[in-house]
């Protein structure tokens, strides 16, 4: 059933696209359509099906090597990071559990007055967990979480990011409740190009909200989510269709000893008491979260460079000889890993998120 299911409703490639080159099958093959499709692309597929053996009709004109890509490399079907993973941002976590979790898991009381946005805007400085909420809302929500970076649509898929984008809201509705996470968003929907707008990109904007549109207007489940640090190029179209942006600002100083404290007790490499964390929460200030990341690391390296350094060889190098990471570790670190963002970088999102950020 599932074979004649593809076969009798699988519109072979070479028919629509006049047997251009690329597609799995042809290119392989020179042939004509899913009977020569590769296993790997053909179980794809075969898992897309519905319970009747069929391929749904959003994905019948899609290419399957499409289809393939969103499905082996875009989708993530367990995410696996929960709220507890992230540092921080109790702000962000509250509004976006009332937003989007509660109505992915009881659609039925969110319809009317309160049925949510389908778009929301994350924004801030690079590294400061806007993937990972991306991620925990999927984790939470029980939801596919599709990830794609809007920048390898307009640079790795040269002329077909529209059939990229299409392919994966086609396959999106198939996996509901979806996420749709849409890393630089900007390089996407930035208002910066419209004269000398290259015609290519222009049409992958207007695919892009066209299928936004589609979902927004429909009972789907599906939500769109935009990642960006360059919020003040979303143009005004990008604005409204992300109803509501939530600023993911830098974390606090508790936010960072959270994340050291966190690493550590992964590691167990360390002895640093709650003293020696506040005071490498003092000389943090400003470091996103994954400049946290970074710093923890070069200091843990700390004992195995001062082991080098009195004459150790790596190779004989006992581990139960090599002692625990302490503050001067960090205090080195610290001249290596520098933040990454600027002061004045900071007060442009402050100023965004006044004029456009969703503040409650
Ligand atoms: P963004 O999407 O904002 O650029 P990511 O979510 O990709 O940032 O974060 C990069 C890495 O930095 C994460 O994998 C995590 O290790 C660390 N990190 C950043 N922010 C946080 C946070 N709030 N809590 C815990 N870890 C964080």
């Amino acid at each position: 059933l599932l074979r004649r299911g593809l076969r009798g409703n699988f519109v072979p490639p070479i028919r629509s696209n006049g047997g251009s080159t690329g597609n799995v099958a042809n290119s392989r093959n020179s042939g004509r359509g899913d009977d020569l499709l590769e296993d790997s692309t053909r179980r794809c597929m075969e898992m897309l099906c519905g319970s009747d053996g069929e391929l749904p009709e959003k994905l019948r004109n899609l290419e399957p090597r499409l289809i393939e890509h969103i499905s082996n490399e875009i989708m993530d079907k367990d995410p696996n990071v929960r709220w507890d993973d992230i540092a921080g941002l109790e702000h962000a976590k509250k509004c976006v559990t009332e937003m989007v979790v509660w109505p992915l898991l009881r659609p039925d009381l969110f319809r009317g007055c309160r049925s949510p946005g389908r778009g929301l805007l994350l924004f801030g400085p690079p590294g400061t967990g806007k993937t990972m909420v991306g991620k925990a809302i999927a984790g939470e929500s029980k939801a596919t979480f599709f990830y794609i970076s809007a920048s390898s649509l307009t640079s790795k898929w040269i002329g077909e990011g529209e059939k990229l984008v299409r392919a994966l809201f086609g396959v999106a509705s198939c996996r509901q409740p979806a996420v749709i996470f849409v890393d630089e968003i900007d390089s996407l929907l930035s208002q910066r190009k419209s004269d000398g707008e290259h015609e290519s990109s222009r049409r992958l904007k207007t695919q892009f909200l066209i299928e936004m549109e589609g979902f927004d207007s429909g009972n789907e489940q599906i939500l769109l989510i935009g990642a960006t640090n360059r919020p003040q190029e979303l143009d005004e179209a990008a604005r409204r269709r992300l109803t509501k942006r939530l600023y993911i600002p830098l974390p606090s100083s508790d936010a960072r000893a959270w994340i050291i404290q966190n690493l550590l007790d992964k590691d167990g490499l360390f002895k640093l008491g709650k003293e020696d964390i506040a005071s490498i929460c003092k000389l943090t200030d400003g470091y996103s979260g994954s400049d946290m990341k970074n710093l923890v690391k070069d200091a843990s390296m700390g004992p195995l460079r001062e082991a080098m350094r009195k004459g150790c060889e790596i190779t004989k190098l006992r581990k139960e000889d090599m002692r625990v990471v302490n503050v001067q570790d960090f205090e080195d670190a610290l001249q290596e890993v520098r933040p990454s963002v600027s002061p004045n970088e900071l007060d442009t999102y402050e100023d965004w998120n006044k004029q456009f950020g969703s503040l409650s």
